[in-house]
């Protein structure tokens, strides 16, 4: 895959060799911290076990030292030959972000019924590895996949540009009662690493408690969102005339970000992309 730099460049690359080094560092100090421990008495270690177990699981977490597609060690969280397999940059459409053939400029559902946004891109297919992943991310607690989603989101042709050109990045808000049951905001995470000096966390917000999208069918999930977003008043002149990036994980209908695309226009915004990280085929409902 093409390597890019942009002024919104995290550094989501970690070099192998320096994971390599923290897993060992990380292994130095928890050894230390149980000879420790076998000193102490029954009692400490009744308590301090169950607390390094947790400590091992969380660096573990943040020091991936294999490749979670194939394997392969050491790695970075996903190998560069399964990037190359599974991540090749497409030509996709720029309304729906579905790819298409080389020689087609849109598809014929965009071109007959433009969606609100000025353009939409998306980095991979919502297939495997990476709906795998994807889920590991969001529903099992792992938020340290946001680092390397970003980092292939950055090197993906067209996004990088459009960090660069961006005046603001606004990920796409999560439900107050969901954002208490997850613990985290997927897209937040993404957009802190991919360009923390110009997210803003709390200017679009969600006025209207929906039932999730995914346990609807197709046809309704453009309704169950309608007037679910609001640019919030006190930030309304961050977004009035500048140029927004609208940052989700995945797209499915699109329904969500279409629903919140046009309370930014509301709001006066002068171009809006619509960024995921993978996009559903067409015709899927899920996730
Ligand atoms: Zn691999
Ligand atoms: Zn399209």
């Amino acid at each position: 895959m093409r390597r890019a730099t942009s002024s919104c460049s995290h550094g989501a690359e970690v070099e192998a060799g320096a994971l390599a080094q923290r897993a060992a560092a990380t292994g130095s100090i928890l050894g230390g911290i149980c000879v420790v421990m076998g000193r102490c008495g029954a009692k400490l270690r009744e308590y301090i076990g169950p607390m390094l177990g947790n400590l091992s699981r969380l660096l573990g977490r943040l020091t991936p030292s294999v490749c979670a597609v194939c394997g392969a060690w050491p790695s970075t969280s996903v190998c560069e030959h399964c990037i190359q397999a599974f991540a090749q940059p497409a030509h996709r459409c720029p309304g729906c972000a579905l790819k298409l053939p080389n020689a087609m400029i849109s598809c014929r559902a965009c071109a007959e019924n433009p969606p609100p946004w000025d353009r939409a891109l998306a980095v991979v297919d919502y297939a495997y590895p990476w709906d795998t992943l994807i889920a590991e991310f969001k529903f099992h607690e792992n938020a340290a996949w946001a680092h390397a989603f970003a980092g292939l989101m950055h090197n993906a042709p067209l996004v990088g540009p459009a960090l660069d050109d961006a005046d603001v990045v606004l990920p796409m808000p999560l439900a107050p009662e969901r954002l208490r049951h997850r613990g985290f905001n997927q897209s937040t995470l993404l957009a802190r690493q991919l360009c923390p000096h110009k997210t803003l966390h709390h200017a679009l917000l969600r006025v209207i408690h929906t039932a999730p999208q995914s346990s609807l069918p197709r046809k309704d999930r453009q309704s169950n969102v309608q007037g679910a977003f609001a640019v919030d008043p006190f930030q309304r002149e961050r977004i009035a005339g500048k140029k927004v990036v609208l940052l989700d994980d995945v797209m499915t209908s699109g329904a969500s970000l279409a629903a919140a695309t046009q309370a930014l226009r509301r709001a006066g915004a002068a171009h809006i992309t619509a960024l995921v990280f993978a996009r559903t085929a067409r015709g899927d409902t899920q996730p």
